[in-house]
């Protein structure tokens, strides 16, 4: 907790949280599908497809399913995951993020819910380098924090001292669990959930602004 000068705790939430001086963080943990790469699965037709309830993940749903439909349903989820990968696209900033990151010194990680082969897959199409990748076949998945503690083990990083950057609600939920500082990337509407996210963006230009490094190479 931080003070002000007539020691009134300062209200590190929101706009005023991206004010903090320079070295506050030591790693970033990105997501993958509609953070860093363009939005191409199709989470409503994949609901749909496979009867997901409202309120339920994917995952969780077919986790729940008996194991026949389970495995068949598995099977779907990763060729719609290879099949979208293939077409992975960077969002607008990404590249510039990743990078003014790493050459300020912090550790980078890429944290999704795919399955690793469709993570491998966008990495190598993508040029894209981080000292962790991790994907749902590695551990606990968001809106789990227990996996962002672990990544952050990994990275050698404190959680307090690492910001998580996600477009979904587990991402936000995972980072707050996990004692980090979750980053909501809404570059269209806002959604009602946003006020549970320490700090929300709209590009991911805005990254070294929000961490307090330098963003010009
Ligand atoms: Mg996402």
């Amino acid at each position: 907790m931080r003070l002000n000068p007539i020691g009134l705790a300062l209200d590190m939430t929101g706009d005023a949280a991206s004010r903090v001086g320079e070295d506050r963080f030591d790693g970033v943990i990105f997501d993958m599908d509609g953070t860093l790469v363009e939005p191409l699965l199709d989470f409503a037709g994949i609901r749909s497809r496979l009867g997901v309830p409202p309120g339920q993940g994917i995952l969780e749903a077919i986790e729940a399913m008996p194991p026949p439909q389970r495995s068949g349903a598995s099977r779907w989820l990763v060729g719609q995951e290879l099949a979208a990968a293939a077409e992975a696209k960077l969002m607008p900033g990404a590249a510039e993020a990743v990078e003014a990151i790493r050459r300020a010194g912090l550790k980078t990680a890429l944290m999704t819910r795919n399955t690793r082969r469709a993570m491998e897959i966008v990495l190598t199409k993508l040029s894209l380098r981080f000292d962790l990748a991790w994907s749902r076949e590695d551990g606990p998945v968001k809106p789990s924090g227990d996996g962002i503690v672990l990544v952050c083990r990994q990275m050698g990083v404190l959680p307090r001292r690492a910001a998580c950057v996600g477009d979904f609600e587990y991402d936000v939920l995972a980072a707050n669990a996990a004692g980090a500082y979750s980053i909501l990337l809404a570059s269209g509407e806002r959604p009602s959930w946003a006020d549970q996210a320490r700090c929300v963006i709209k590009s991911l230009f805005e990254m070294p602004g929000v961490l307090g490094i330098s963003g010009a190479p």
